[in-house]
């Protein structure tokens, strides 16, 4: 039997086993990632994809992440139940689902108009009601709603997220992909209490850039 003959249980059990292998073992993140239909944000192209632990075209030649960076990111972030989290780049809004299962609150931003609409039909059908929406340039964060908990950003900065790292709690944690190139180093930044930060290296990961200003483009 092939894989596309399994069910959907059988193919998210799986998954889950991947992630668990590759070091996503935070039993709310698997779980918050297990009760999230990846067939719903992927294109009708790839669902019989949604599956795979990899990332998928979307609208706006965009990229919908792949799982195990999804589970290692939202891991990374230690949310409480308690935490207001802000998130750059809503794209499919698959990990804006994933956040808003385990946080109290989530912003998402994003600078295509088209997935954000398209994020929001989802974040309805799901019957979400802790996500809020921002058609807007991510890279200068969402200051009206500052400081938040916990910040994530799923779009390559080409350095220090400075105006982001000013909009977190001083005990609050972001985590980012960092570098200009084709492939960027995840980092993780701790506040310390005092205005200062933690700096930590996780793992290289591909994600597209963080662009200035909002798309002209649908
Ligand atoms: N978390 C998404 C990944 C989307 S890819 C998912 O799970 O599907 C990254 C997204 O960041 C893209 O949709 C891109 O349009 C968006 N993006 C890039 N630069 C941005 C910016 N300055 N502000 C807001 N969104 C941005």
């Amino acid at each position: 039997m092939s894989d596309t003959d399994d069910t959907p249980e059988t193919r998210m059990a799986r998954l889950l086993l991947a992630l668990r292998s590759q070091g996503v073992t935070d039993a709310k993140v698997l779980r918050a990632i297990e009760t999230t239909p990846r067939p719903l944000f992927t294109q009708e192209l790839f669902k019989e994809r949604a599956f795979e632990d990899s990332a998928l075209p979307i609208a706006c030649g965009q990229t919908i992440s792949q799982p195990f960076i999804v589970g290692l990111m939202t891991q990374a972030l230690k949310i409480d139940r308690r935490d207001r989290v802000l998130e750059i780049g809503t794209g499919s809004g698959y990990q804006t689902a994933i956040l808003s299962k385990l946080a109290r609150l989530v912003y998402t931003v994003e600078r295509y108009r088209t997935l954000m609409k398209e994020a929001e039909a989802r974040f309805k059908e799901l019957g979400l009601t802790n996500v809020i929406t921002r058609f807007g340039d991510g890279g200068e964060g969402w200051p009206e709603q500052a400081p938040f908990d916990r910040i994530m950003v799923t779009a390559a900065a080409p350095g220090e997220p400075k105006a982001l790292l000013s909009q977190l709690k001083p005990n609050g944690i972001l985590v980012a992909p960092i570098g200009k190139g084709p492939v960027q180093v995840l980092r993780r930044y701790t506040g310390d209490g005092h205005g200062g930060f933690q700096v930590e290296d996780l793992i290289d990961v591909r994600f597209v850039p963080l662009l200035e200003g909002v798309a002209k483009e649908l």
